[in-house]
């Protein structure tokens, strides 16, 4: 089995979560007003940067207070420097930013594709838009109704009326490439890009396990039923709380039937054609994903051989 890269987005963690602190009132609160703490800010889930050098998402307390008072606080963890990093929230719209600010909001997606923060940071802002989303969808108590409130440095919710406590949530997507040995099968969502193409991919229902989610998405989705699927590599994927499961699987037939109310086409690629598409040099203009999705590295280990 190949070694999944670092270069795959979301996936390098810089943060030292001090997960079994964040019921610790006094210890949370010591790091939020300490001096070389720094608060990453999202404006409806859309991460600010400073643009005095690049791109910064790192606000002082003082730089974060103009923006008035967060709907919602989440504490990260440490940085490789050891300075704590906060998640901020507010409900202003960018328009409301000073005209004449160095401050801009700026997609996470756009960000992560285009490289503009270095890896880490990456890791870190996807943590925080999935923490500050799930707050911001699940502020009433799926129980009873009721309003909740946020605790352990945001780590939760508690309802006051049921005490129902609720966790941030993870929705796990198996992401599959199926070969025959010397080809892959790969399909084309309508929402696409022109010409891309990708492995075949779905959410994880409850009760199975990702091999049995792998073999049902494959069969729905393309007609073909698979065997031998094997673990590659996992990405977190923000938008808003996916945890994307990257694997390999056999093809045990090759007559593909198209479900076309999920997929507009889906086809057998060679490795050479996979190589190409890879490469932005195929002879029709096809491409696959960029290196910051777990799909380009499944499609890469196929056509380098590395799989074999
Ligand atoms: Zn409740």
């Amino acid at each position: 089995m190949p070694t999944p890269p670092h270069a795959i987005g979301f996936t390098l963690d810089p943060l030292d979560r001090v997960s079994e602190k964040r019921d610790d009132e006094s210890f949370v609160a010591g790091l939020r007003d300490d001096p070389s703490t720094r608060f990453l800010l999202f404006v409806n889930n859309v991460p600010l940067f400073k643009r005095t050098r690049g791109h910064d998402p790192l606000f002082s307390a003082q730089e974060a207070a103009t923006l008035g008072a967060p709907m919602q606080s989440v504490f990260l963890g440490r940085d490789a420097q050891g300075r704590a990093l906060f998640a901020s929230s507010f409900d202003t719209g960018a328009e409301s930013l000073p005209e004449e600010s160095a401050i801009e909001a700026i997609e996470l997606r756009p960000i992560a594709m285009q490289g503009l923060v270095p890896p880490p940071m990456v890791s870190a802002l996807g943590e925080a838009r999935s923490m500050l989303d799930w707050h911001r969808r699940h502020r009433f108590c799926a129980n009873c109704g009721q309003p909740t409130d946020s605790a352990g440095a945001g780590w939760r919710r508690i309802c006051a009326n049921c005490k129902a406590q609720h966790f941030p949530r993870v929705d796990p997507v198996v992401i599959m490439l199926v070969t025959d040995g010397e080809r892959c099968l790969l399909g084309r969502q309508p929402q696409f890009l022109p010409g891309m193409y990708s492995a075949l991919a779905g959410f994880v229902e409850p009760g199975e396990t990702f091999e049995h989610a792998v073999i049902r998405e494959v069969l729905e989705e393309a007609g073909i039923r698979c065997t031998d699927v094997r673990y590659y590599a996992s990405q977190p994927w923000p938008f808003p709380s996916s945890l994307m499961i990257g694997c390999f699987a056999r093809a045990a037939g090759t007559d593909i039937v198209v479900d076309e109310k999920e997929l507009e086409d889906a086809r057998w690629f060679t490795r050479k054609e996979v190589g190409a598409m890879l490469d932005g040099t195929h002879e029709q203009g096809l491409s696959a994903p960029k290196p910051f999705a777990i799909a380009h590295h499944l499609l890469k280990a196929f056509a380098t051989g590395e799989l074999d």
